[in-house]
């Protein structure tokens, strides 16, 4: 693999919401004048999506179509859900639905529609594995050679002055099926519906499926599996006593306005951390109150009928899990304590969300030159000593920059901050947190 001589002004690592709105945001501000970056942005999957595994029939977005990829940045961007809908044909329908929330395969052809206007600067196939800092052949100083590996394990070298880091979550497998990760019959739900309905509609018999996880997800995939046609037999499990509904609550919503993000990020930590306790019940272990009321509907109607195809294992921890054949082996424990119980299940779903660890990311072999934690409020890494390249974060700052940051909330207005860091000069080096 020889070195290559060009150098991008900045590579954006993953082209999912987060990079695509910034895409844009560089775009409009190079049209109204500013210097234009040599930006490419390189995306592991092999086209856009926008968590396809997860485009579940009847599932709505949790967040207005307002907080778009552009419009609390520029309201008049020919890139917003209602541009789209424009295009579409469906501006009028949509506003006779009488509701902010689009469905989420809505809001993923916006944003495949969004991601096609901007082909151009994104090479997709390409996962980033890794990027250390090298001489500019041209002599410029230190610049960043980026590796990423297409899906034959062909390697490419690119080099970039700055870098956006834009990879979203990990998924997060609790320690218990550390060892059974590669289990065929254990499937996260990032990857629900290309693994499990194909498993389900071969079998030619109903499955016996456990669903893990009290969040939305879990919630949504148990629904799925309660409306599948093989009629599986479904154990729905999580530690608390019950699903709780998430609050979004208007005074509640204001966390997630863009404003917001400098209150955060001027508290102490302590004060970050009781803040996003405080306020974890808008994004964490809860699910929509209209879900909660159709599972619960749904156990309800089953106990009119007499059924039995569905159990609701509340208060339960899953304390082992081992292979079984094709099946695995669940030991659950109530949580308060009590007779162990085991089941044998087909198919088990990890709804247990995500993990976002810098340290666990491509990032990693750089950390002799930049501090994982502390980036400033343009959500630039902290470096160390002379290392000149900028990274900036998106996704990967909850704990400086609060609850919204993982989420869409204030996408168009952080995408905003840092093209602005992109576009001026490099100031002098931030100091180094102790
Ligand atoms: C099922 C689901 C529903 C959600 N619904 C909502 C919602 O309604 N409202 C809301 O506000 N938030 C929602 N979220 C939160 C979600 O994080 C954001 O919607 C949004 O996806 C964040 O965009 P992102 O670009 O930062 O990350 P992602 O969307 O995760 O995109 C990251 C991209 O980086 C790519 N990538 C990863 N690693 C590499 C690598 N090494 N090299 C190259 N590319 C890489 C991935 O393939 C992916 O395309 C939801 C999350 C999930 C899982």
């Amino acid at each position: 693999m020889s070195e290559p001589q060009h150098i991008h002004d900045m590579i954006g690592v993953g082209f999912g919401p987060s990079n695509l709105a910034l895409a844009i945001a560089l775009q409009e501000r190079a049209q109204a004048g500013a210097p234009k970056l040599d930006a490419l942005y390189l995306e592991a999957k092999p086209r856009f999506a926008w968590h396809p595994d997860m485009l579940l029939e009847g599932s709505d977005m949790q967040v207005s179509f307002i907080k778009d990829l552009v419009t609390l940045r520029n309201p008049a961007s020919p890139y917003s859900f209602l541009s789209y809908l424009h295009t579409q044909g469906r501006l009028e329908r949509f506003v006779n639905r009488k509701s902010f929330f689009p469905s989420r395969q809505e809001f993923n052809s916006y944003l495949v529609w969004a991601a096609a206007q901007l082909e151009d600067t994104c090479r997709y196939g390409q996962r980033v594995t890794g990027a250390e800092p090298v001489q500019d052949p041209g002599g410029s100083g230190e610049v960043l050679a980026v590796t990423a590996e297409d899906e034959t394990g062909r390697q490419t070298r690119y080099l970039t002055r700055d870098l956006v880091l834009a990879i979203g979550g990990k998924p997060a497998i609790p320690d218990t099926f550390a060892a059974l990760q590669d289990h065929p019959g254990v499937v996260h739900s990032s990857s629900y519906l290309s693994t499990v309905q194909p498993r389900l509609a071969a079998a030619g018999k109903p499955l016996k499926v456990a669903v893990i996880g009290s969040g939305q997800s879990g919630a949504e995939i148990f629904m799925d599996l309660a409306n599948d046609p093989s009629r599986p037999q479904v154990d729905f499990i999580f530690r608390s006593h019950a699903l709780k509904p998430s609050d979004d609550s208007p005074f509640v919503n204001e966390i997630f306005d863009a404003s917001f993000t400098s209150h955060v990020y001027q508290q102490p930590a302590d004060q970050r951390r009781a803040l996003m306790a405080e306020y974890s019940n808008t994004n964490y272990a809860v699910v929509d109150g209209d879900l909660i009321d159709q599972v619960y509907g749904l156990f309800y109607e089953q106990e009119v009928a007499s059924g039995s195809a569905y159990r609701l294992l509340r208060s339960t921890c899953v304390t082992a899990a081992a292979a079984s054949g094709q099946q695995t082996q669940l030991t659950l424990q109530p949580a308060q304590g009590g007779e162990t119980r085991s089941g044998a299940y087909d198919l088990v779903i990890l709804a247990t969300g995500y993990r976002r660890r810098l340290g666990e990311t491509l990032l990693a072999g750089l950390e002799p030159h930049v501090h994982f934690e502390s980036p400033d409020r343009n959500y630039r890494m902290r470096t160390c000593g002379t290392f000149r390249p900028r990274i900036f974060l998106q996704g990967y700052c909850e704990e400086t920059h609060g609850l919204s940051d993982t989420l869409l909330s204030v996408l168009a207005v952080r995408v905003d901050e840092i093209a602005e860091a992109l576009l001026t000069p490099q100031p002098a080096q931030l100091a180094a947190a102790e």
